[in-house]
């Protein structure tokens, strides 16, 4: 089965993209995580797309194309990928298609702008492995170590900044926002009301799957 979750910046797609992908046994695919690992190993294209990054820009189609270009070929993509922040942009979702992937499901998380800017200043990631931790709704068991990999102490990401924030939230309005548009003329798209507690939105998430299923 292979799904696309949407939503703006820190709607919680991340977490939910997770929660299935143990569920599913299905790899979860995330192009920020990918992005943000050719920064820290200062890869040329990594130094490229932290330009844009930074500011809350989004990184060039072509640059998150090729990456996504070869990761969906790996062996563990047989059986079905989740996709958590790609595609982002019409040109992305296009691509997808015009490549022949098929996509069965896109469900998008759905949380007002005001939510976003609380969630997002509590959010803290780990540098080393990239896990993600919110200080009230997904707090780390190690205080301010990561207790996935036990490592590294985990900091704010530069794009989480509150003027950064805004700006990432314009763009998701601007060019994510018609994706919705994009998978419901499909008939592909399913909404889920992002919740107080993560673990109520995880179970509409799974209705949602469930509901695919049995269809
Ligand atoms: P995320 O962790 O998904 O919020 O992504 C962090 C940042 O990486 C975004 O604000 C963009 O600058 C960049 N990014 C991630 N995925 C994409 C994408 N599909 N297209 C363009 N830029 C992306």
């Amino acid at each position: 089965m292979n799904i696309i979750f949407l939503g703006a910046p820190g709607a919680g797609k991340g977490t939910q993209a997770d929660n299935v992908s143990t569920e599913l046994n299905i790899p979860s695919i995330s192009t920020g995580v990918m992005l943000r690992e050719a920064v820290a190993d200062k890869t040329v294209m990594g130094l490229k797309a932290k330009e844009y990054m930074d500011k809350g820009a989004l990184v060039p189609d072509d640059v998150v194309i090729s990456i996504i270009k070869e990761r969906l070929v790996k062996p563990d993509c047989k059986n079905g990928f989740i996709l958590d922040g790609f595609p982002r942009t019409v040109p992305q979702a296009e691509y997808l298609e015009k490549s022949g992937v098929v996509i069965d499901l896109v469900i998008d998380i759905d949380v007002p702008d005001e939510k976003i800017i609380e969630r997002m200043s509590g959010r803290r990631v780990c540098p080393d492995c990239g896990a993600s931790y919110h200080v009230v709704y997904k707090p780390s068991k190690k205080g301010d170590m990561c207790d996935k990999c036990g490592k590294g102490k985990l900091i704010v990401r530069n794009d989480d900044k509150p003027e950064v924030v805004l700006s990432r939230l314009q763009t998701y309005h601007e060019q994510t926002k018609p994706l919705k548009d994009f998978y419901a003329k499909k008939g592909i798209l399913k909404t889920v009301i992002g919740q107080e507690e993560v673990a109520d939105t995880t179970n509409l998430t799974f209705e949602v799957i469930k509901n695919f299923k049995n269809s």
